[in-house]
């Protein structure tokens, strides 16, 4: 029977963690995912942006399938609406596989799926019911549940006992990296005691409200990183749900108008607006891309994490051949010297 959840009050108080591996034990032993759960993985220090790396090999990488309506690096970006078509009529997500399903009802518009072909145990994706492209912005109600989800979760005694933590991530655009087009978002478990650079940054930062007029208001960053983005610290309590879906989504647009302002600024096709989005409770984050691939190497949020995941020996190989560094920098942009300073035009994009 599929679970229905009709209020965030409800999603706040379910045994989600319980659910979530209780349906990716279940498909695992019944070979519904591609999943192998002795991956070759190792933790390397990257000794020019001091940042701890995973590197691993996900068999099911090379099996995903890619149902998107242009390739990146096309000429030819525009998403018309038989390209639309064509990615609806192979859409794994309108229809998910039954026993994929952890909660079949999220508040009317949503579910909650297994990842088929998961990086590690637990990956799960939020998903629209109804085909809703990739390419539009998070809705506040999208940001008031996958921070609902995330505190549900690590806040979880299983969570704690593993030592570790889920983030969400959202790939969004034509050099985002996704390889489906129906809108969905993320969620995964970091590698136990996993160093999380956001959380170093916001950890020691006092709240507020970012504004571009004032630099001691800009986003965090991480300075010895390669490539640019911007970190906003989440309120740590929220005196009610209306506080939690204003704060969000003004931290959310904020991030997003940098977005826009970086491609206006290099002077790239409005088309080809791309980013990555991380966020954990206490913490977003985003990162413009400029290419969904560097030398055959494919990105999409998780390399900004600072996990790297082959589809096989060669492809590892190149990783550490080209550094993560480059290859984030690459794939991104690079950051600039004073990349905290930078100001925009508060109402420009
Ligand atoms: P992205 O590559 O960021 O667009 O993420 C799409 C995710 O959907 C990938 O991690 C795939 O493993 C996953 N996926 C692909 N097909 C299915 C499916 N039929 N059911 C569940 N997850 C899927």
């Amino acid at each position: 029977m599929d679970t229905s959840i009709s209020n965030l009050k409800e999603l706040e108080d379910i045994d989600l963690y319980g659910k979530v591996h209780g349906v990716f034990e279940k498909s695992f032993q019944n070979h519904e995912i591609v999943f192998s759960p002795n991956s070759k993985s190792e933790i390397i220090q990257d000794p020019k942006s001091k940042m701890t790396f995973e590197l691993k090999v996900v068999d099911g990488l090379g099996k995903r399938p890619h149902n998107r309506p242009v390739q990146p690096d096309a000429t030819d970006s525009a998403v018309t609406k038989e390209k639309i078509e064509s990615v609806k009529a192979n859409n794994p997500f309108a229809k998910p596989e039954p026993h994929l399903v952890i909660i079949g009802d999220l508040l009317g518009k949503y579910r909650l799926i297994m990842n088929k072909y998961p990086n590690v145990e637990d990956h799960f994706l939020l998903v629209t019911k109804e085909f809703v492209q990739q390419d539009s912005l998070l809705q506040p109600i999208e940001l008031q549940m996958i921070h609902t989800i995330l505190k549900n979760l690590n806040g979880s005694k299983e969570l704690k006992e593993q030592d570790t933590k889920f983030f969400a991530f959202f790939n969004s655009g034509p050099e985002s990296g996704y390889s489906q087009f129906h809108k969905h978002i993320q969620f995964m478990k970091l590698p136990p005691h996993f160093p999380v650079y956001q959380t170093r940054l916001t950890s020691n930062a006092d709240f507020f409200i970012p504004n571009e007029i004032n630099v001691n208001k800009h986003p965090l960053v991480n300075k010895s990183a390669s490539f640019k983005h911007g970190i906003l610290k989440i309120k740590e309590e929220f005196k009610d749900e209306d506080e939690r879906e204003t704060i969000l989504a003004v931290l959310y647009m904020f991030l997003i108008r940098r977005i826009l302002n970086t491609f206006n600024e290099k002077g790239i096709d409005r088309e080809k607006v791309s980013y990555n989005f991380v966020m954990m409770d206490d913490w977003m984050m985003t990162v413009p891309r400029r290419h969904a691939k560097y030398q055959d190497v494919w990105q999409n949020s998780l390399g900004y994490m600072g996990l790297f995941s082959a589809r096989d020996e060669e492809v590892r190989q190149k990783m550490l051949d080209l550094g993560f560094s480059k290859i984030l920098e690459e794939c991104g942009f690079p950051i600039e010297e004073d990349e905290e300073k930078i100001t925009y035009n508060e109402y420009s994009y």
